[in-house]
């Protein structure tokens, strides 16, 4: 077992201030893989210190400083790959045909992006006597869930360093080996003293003071909709800017017309990947009652196609959930699919056959689900989806919309330009039409309860920038 001893602060490897210390579980084996440092309240002070004294001199380094350190952080990533695919494989049972590419490479993509666009801060905007610049906006505290350690963390990681930004980051309890790693790259490349700084610990202690302090100029927060409200009214006294990536129900809007088999294997897939725990996940299926059935027949043959089982398995395409907290929550939302009323058409409340040890759940799939039930208005957060049948194309789009999240949609209709006029209707920030996927060159975010930030693409950039005006005396 990996015992992790020190935080990273100032560009120094140093002990917590308390000797307590979390324990990683590895949630396909249920035993303990890792130790980290808890930090508190005293650590997280030091860390903002320390990003508080770097920020100046990273925020005056040319464009080209940062994007070289930036390109050389991600060929270490590249060099240590296997490093990062173990570190999602043990920490949250990720199976390692999938680690690299659902976590890893499009963080090191991302990086590069960034790297690429550094040279945005310099561009000015001048009409007559006003002239506009962009400045780095401070200070950032990062907070982030388990569900994409590294990728959550590069969202936010790469915009700031390429705006100038200082860095305080904390990541999720049960997956923060990643941003370990992280740390020992940047050591390594010769990022300044304090412009990224880690502090391993639980959220509900140390969240509430990395986002309040008055020190702290902005918070990016990923996570629960229930915490991204705490870590918004723990920000309000010091006014600080508040980027929240929340929760999703997102539906899947198939048409009469659609190439069925592809759209409906197209949206089992995207609800099993990650073992269901995307936020962005497509997991309301709308299929017109006229193709209702065979919508349902395809989707039971799709899931049955999954491997679940151990994660270390090539051939597995599966792995358990995150942990079993979270393996309990999701059975405790099919039970409830269960009473309700909705067809269990496939997976259910017992593990897969062979794998009662570990935090596994089989792919799940409820037909008959109508628009009230729970599991259809909640996240569920693991691999179960909800098939719902609609009548008409204007209650396809209602249902759609009828949901206190808007984090992303998608659409399968006849052709491309069928899907674009019903996918400008949806009240979501990303919407994949004819089989579209996530791609780090696309703003992310969300409509509603799922946030207000946009993560990735031009726009991820923009987070991290103040715009200032200087204006002379007119003619
Ligand atoms: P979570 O809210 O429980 O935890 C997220 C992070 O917040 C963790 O680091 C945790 O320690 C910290 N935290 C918990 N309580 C806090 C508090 N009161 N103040 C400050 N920090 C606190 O979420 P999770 O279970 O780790 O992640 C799953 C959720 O994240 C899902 O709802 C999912 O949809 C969402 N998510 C959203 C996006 C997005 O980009 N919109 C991406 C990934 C995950």
């Amino acid at each position: 077992m990996k015992s992790i001893e020190s935080l990273y602060i100032g560009g120094r490897w140093c002990p917590a201030n308390s000797s307590e210390t979390i324990t990683v579980i590895n949630p396909a084996t249920e035993q303990p893989c890792a130790t980290i440092p808890k930090a508190n309240e005293q650590d997280v002070i030091r860390a903002i210190e320390a990003a508080r004294a770097a920020f100046d001199d990273w925020a005056a380094s040319s464009a080209e400083t940062r994007a070289a350190l930036m390109l050389a952080t991600a060929d270490e990533m590249q060099a240590r790959y296997d490093d990062l695919v173990d570190a999602h494989v043990s920490s949250m049972g990720c199976p390692v045909s999938l680690a690299g590419y659902l976590h890893i490479d499009a963080a090191i993509e991302g990086l590069r992006y960034y790297a690429a666009r550094a040279a945005r801060m310099d561009e000015i905007s001048e009409q007559e006597n006003v002239t506009v610049i962009k400045e780095p906006i401070g200070v950032c505290a990062f907070i982030n869930p388990w569900n994409y350690p590294l990728h959550q963390l590069m969202g936010k990681l790469a915009p700031a360093l390429a705006a100038g930004c200082t860095i305080v980051t904390k990541p999720a309890e049960q997956t923060p080996l990643q941003d370990f790693i992280m740390a020992e790259i940047f050591d390594k490349v010769g990022l300044p003293a304090g412009v990224f700084n880690l502090v391993s610990g639980s959220g509900r202690e140390i969240g509430p003071l990395m986002s309040g302090h008055p020190q702290v100029d902005m918070v990016s927060f990923t996570g629960s909709t229930a915490a991204g409200i705490q870590v918004a009214l723990s920000a309000a006294d010091t006014v600080k800017r508040v980027c929240q990536e929340l929760g999703g129900k997102s539906p899947l809007i198939i048409t009469e017309d659609a190439d069925l088999e592809a759209a409906v294997r197209y949206g089992v897939a995207d609800v099993m990947a990650n073992t269901g725990q995307t936020c962005n996940a497509l997991t309301r299926m709308l299929v017109p009652a006229s193709r209702y059935n065979e919508a349902v027949d395809i989707a039971v043959a799709a899931a049955a196609e999954q491997r679940v089982g151990d994660p270390r398995d090539p051939e597995v395409t599966m792995g358990p959930m995150a942990s079993n907290r979270q393996r309990e929550t999701v059975i405790g939302y099919i039970e409830q699919g269960i009473k309700e009323g909705a067809r269990l058409v496939c997976g259910g409340t017992q593990a897969p056959s062979g794998l009662e040890q570990g935090a596994y759940v089989q792919p799940t799939i409820f037909a008959d689900v109508t628009p009230d039930m729970t599991i259809a208005r909640e996240e569920i957060f693991g691999p179960v989806l909800c098939m719902i049948s609609y009548d008409d194309p204007e209650d396809a789009i209602a249902i759609a919309n009828d949901s206190i999240y808007g984090l992303a949609a998608g659409v399968y209709a006849k052709d491309q330009a069928s899907a674009m006029a019903i996918a400008r209707r949806l009240k979501a920030g990303q919407c994949y039409t004819q089989g579209g996927y996530f791609t780090i060159k696309a703003p992310f975010g969300g409509y509603k309860q799922s946030g207000n930030g946009r993560e990735w693409g031009e726009h991820g950039l923009d987070e991290f920038i103040e715009t200032k005006a200087i204006i002379g005396p007119s003619d």
